[in-house]
């Protein structure tokens, strides 16, 4: 059996990443840098005042004649002299001669001449906003394999961008197997269920960075499944849900080198999710996941989304831990790591209680799976446990 770091890294490495796109700045949220992006200017370009005032040499402590106004997009272009000043406002060019600037708060400015009034002194740099105190031309902005955010877009664009070159989206494909599924919305016969997973794993892995296509739901047939694999073979990722043991009824298996897939099938040190099925057909990878629903959840949070995301070529694929408090006690884990759901109360896991694989209810109240480490001992309320956030 593999751990679930072993099996993470394992799926990891299958990945091809995909070709990079230019995107412009607007549909860059969430996409995967391709290409570090660098600054093509410096900024500020020039020294700016972060106050509305008086632009000062900080050697001079006035009173000042104000000669001129320098404003945001209509500087004053002159250098001032001793005993000279500009009114300045926030975002405006600091004047050559000027090296501080005094709010307007602590100046009375009459008949042309301003007066320091408040209990300050000119000091070099104060309220100034030297040139490239944010960034530098050539600096690194974004770096190859981030995921783009807000404040990137913006500092692309403050860097002389408007676009960026990302990861084409990844083509993922989703199948549905077993002959007790029927599409959500329709009845339900006394052997039947909803198809819940195909919408749920859809909604899941659809991030700007992924094209999710559902391919709906097959039988328990191999040869309806290798077909279906077939024509599924231009995604990138295919994913196949249920039916990924080696039960008569599990057919992933057999359907996938029947396709003409190679084949990987593992057993993973892991609850939920136990089995899984690794392999290719031709350039895709094909991810099998267990088709209990917390099951399909909890892999498709641990090893599609890294998959994907290694396909897009991010630097950090997998599933970001951090640590909370662990609100009521939980018992020794067995063998295999656990992934308790829980929910986040007052920055505080506390688990939903319920943890059988496929109990929906409990895991859409959680926001967190508590992951505990094979054979942890019982854990106290209070000290801090690791958590992967699912919400
Ligand atoms: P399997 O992995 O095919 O053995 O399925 C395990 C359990 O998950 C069975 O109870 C199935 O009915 C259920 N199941 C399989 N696929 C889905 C699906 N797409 N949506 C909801 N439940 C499913
Ligand atoms: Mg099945």
């Amino acid at each position: 059996m593999l751990s679930l770091e072993e099996a993470q890294a394992r799926i990891v490495a299958l990945a091809r990443p995909v070709e990079a796109e230019a995107v412009p700045l607007a549909q860059a949220m969430g996409r995967i840098c391709a290409k570090a992006v660098l600054a093509q200017r410096t900024q500020p370009a020039t020294p700016l005042s972060a106050m509305d005032g008086y632009a000062v040499s900080s050697h001079d402590p006035g009173p000042w004649r104000v000669i001129g106004e320098s404003a945001a997009g209509k500087g004053w272009h002159h250098p001032i002299a001793a005993g000279q000043t500009v009114r300045i406002f926030t975002g405006a060019p600091v004047p050559v001669g000027a090296d501080c600037v005094i709010m307007q708060e602590d100046v009375s400015a009459s008949d042309g001449i301003a007066t320091l009034t408040g209990d300050v002194s000119p000091a070099p740099g104060r309220h100034v906003r030297p040139a490239g105190s944010d960034f530098a031309a050539g600096d690194i902005l974004v770096t190859k394999g981030a995921r783009i955010t807000p404040a990137m877009i913006g500092l692309a664009a403050m860097g002389g961008h408007n676009k960026i070159a990302c990861a084409r989206p990844v083509k993922v494909a989703i199948l549905s197997t077993g002959n007790e599924l029927v599409e959500p919305g329709k009845p339900c016969g006394p052997d039947q269920i909803p198809g819940s997973n195909g919408v749920m794993l859809a909604a899941l892995l659809g991030r700007p960075d992924v094209a999710v296509e559902d391919l709906g739901i097959l039988p328990d047939d191999a040869g309806a499944i290798a077909a279906a694999l077939d024509r599924a073979r231009s995604a990138d990722v295919i994913l196949t849900i249920g039916g990924a043991s080696v039960g008569d009824h599990d057919l992933v298996q057999p359907a996938l080198i029947a396709a003409g897939g190679q084949i990987d099938f593992w057993k993973v040190a892991m609850r939920p999710g136990k089995p899984l099925i690794a392999g290719r057909l031709g350039d895709a990878v094909v991810l099998g996941l267990p088709g209990n629903p917390v099951s399909a959840f909890v892999t498709a949070i641990l090893f599609a989304r890294p998959l994907i995301a290694a396909c897009a070529g991010a630097s950090d694929p997998l599933p970001a831990r951090s640590r909370v408090p662990l609100a009521s006690p939980l018992p020794a884990n067995g063998p295999r790591t656990d992934h308790v759901r829980a929910r986040l109360v007052s920055g505080k896991a506390d688990p939903v209680g319920l943890n059988d694989s496929a109990a929906l209810l409990a895991l859409a109240r959680a926001d967190v799976l508590i992951v505990r480490p094979p054979d942890a001992p019982e854990a106290p309320e209070g000290p801090e446990v690791d958590i992967v956030t699912i919400a």
